[in-house]
């Protein structure tokens, strides 16, 4: 069509200019999840993502709150199960932010 575009992507070795989660769930694709990937509504965690950036005319999407924090906080699933025990069962407050 004729717009400028590339794929951001980190699907060989090197991680990729653009942080995929966070343009992800400003997009409204879902939220980060305790274990800091993406869950999704409809597929959970099991995605991989990239990103394209255009400077084509889009219409804007916007976060949406599916509920992955409420469900994080009962789940606990991966808190329980992390070898170096790095995932904290309650809340902590990263760079001002409580997470
Ligand atoms: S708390 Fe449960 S739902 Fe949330 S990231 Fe961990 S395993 Fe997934």
């Amino acid at each position: 069509m004729g717009w400028g575009a590339r794929v951001a992507a980190n699907l060989d070795t090197d991680a990729s200019e653009v942080l995929h989660v966070l343009v992800a769930t400003d997009a409204g694709l879902g939220q980060l999840g305790k274990h800091g990937s993406l869950i999704t509504q409809a597929y959970g965690s099991n995605v991989r993502l990239a990103t394209v950036l255009t400077d084509l005319p889009l219409a804007v999407d916007a976060f949406a709150d599916i509920g992955v924090d409420d469900f994080c906080m009962s789940c606990q699933i991966c808190t329980a199960n992390c070898p170096p025990h790095a995932i904290s069962d309650t809340k902590q407050t990263v760079r001002g932010v409580e997470r």
